[in-house]
């Protein structure tokens, strides 16, 4: 158990206007989490207090070497009033997961699920009541010690910030095109794909500007070495929905981030009776479905979005069309089922949501 000592912001902020879009990621709440750690002394001084910027020398490790990760959540308003959160103990697994590969120390578990509720019911009134709205949730963590040297830091600060985020999809569900990337790679066994750092998304961007000039709206990943097996896209796992079976790549090569909502969506198709495959995915398998006419459904899986149907795929200059390019009815069913359970408007026997 944290002991989380709390000083209040004094110039509370106004809430958005809840008639305009919110958008993503622009506007911050009232107050943040801190907790810093040092070495022979672990974490500690974990506190709320106002937001406002951080103070650090330029020679802070983490603007030099990238010793940083992050976490993505979300708090929803249910319509008993009740806040939300949705199965944050996998974030705070994976956020071990992620520390341990970075050399970052670990956060236990139910301290990072404390952090996040205490914070989050602190600025429940900030939780938008808007539909398809939420308070996006990104805890993070920085290196800190000021010194040049390639090492581990000795020192570190645990940073959670909330955004109220506005719906992905404010005309509907929308079906993109995504861009098969042939040259670039985001990730190798070994290598840290299955982590949420930092450096990860840095090294994505060149690949999603060219998605972007073709037209696409995500970059879709292939494997590292052979540019052969698909791998995700951009902060989506990805799933295939081939000759009534539904598909998406394994983890076992550490390359692939373990999606909340990929689980998820396994979990559910298996409950629904729908075959779901854990395995190697080929770019040939693809091109193949989508001539037969048996690649009927594919689509993203992801906090943000939480199901984003893929109309089209651009692979070596030729389109891959997905089924009839519209919304399949599978991708409508797992939007509508997993926002019910998020949102509180639907039963939850599985414990998936956590009220703050
Ligand atoms: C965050 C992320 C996902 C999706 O994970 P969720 O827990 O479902 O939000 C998938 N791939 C990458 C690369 C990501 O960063």
């Amino acid at each position: 158990m944290l002991n989380i000592s709390t000083t209040m912001n004094p110039n509370p902020a106004a809430k958005p206007d809840p008639q305009k879009e919110l958008g993503f990621g622009r506007s911050f709440t009232d107050h943040m989490f801190l907790m810093d750690y040092t070495r022979g002394r672990g974490w500690h001084d974990a506190r709320i207090v106002p937001f406002a910027n951080l103070s650090l020398s330029p020679a802070t490790m983490v603007f030099h070497y990238a010793q940083a990760m992050f976490e993505g959540m979300k708090a929803y308003r249910a319509p008993d009033g009740r806040t939300l959160l949705f199965r944050p103990h996998m974030n705070a697994r994976r956020m071990k997961d992620t520390c341990g590969r970075l050399c970052i120390p670990e956060i236990p578990e139910d301290d990072f699920v404390q952090a996040v509720s205490e914070l989050v019911r602190l600025e429940k009134d900030w939780v938008p009541e808007r539909e398809g709205c939420s308070l996006y949730i990104r805890p993070f963590v920085i290196a800190t010690d000021s010194v040049l040297g390639v090492a581990a830091s000795k020192t570190y600060l645990f940073c959670i910030i909330l955004s109220p985020s506005g719906s992905y999809y404010a005309g509907g569900l929308n079906p993109v095109s995504i861009w098969i990337e042939e040259g670039y790679v985001r990730a190798v066994r070994g290598g840290i794909g299955f982590t949420k750092a930092g450096g990860n998304y840095a090294c994505s961007l060149a690949a999603q500007e060219r998605a972007h000039a073709a037209g696409c709206a995500q970059v879709l990943w292939l494997d590292g070495v052979e540019r052969r097996y698909i791998e995700e896209v951009g902060a989506m796992n990805i799933f295939f929905l081939l000759d009534g079976r539904l598909a998406t790549p394994s983890l076992d090569c550490g390359s692939i981030l373990a999606g909340v909502t990929r689980d998820s969506v396994l979990q559910l198709c298996r409950e629904w009776g729908i075959p779901a495959e854990e395995r190697r995915i080929s770019i040939d398998e693809l091109v193949d479905g989508s001539k037969s006419g048996k690649l009927t459904e594919a689509f993203g899986a992801g906090t943000a979005a939480v199901i984003s149907p893929v109309g089209e795929m651009r692979y070596q200059g030729q389109s891959l069309r997905v089924g009839d390019g519209g919304i399949g009815p599978l991708s409508q069913r797992l939007f509508r089922g997993l926002t019910d359970i998020q949102f509180g408007r639907a039963p939850d026997p599985r414990g998936w949501t956590l009220a703050v």
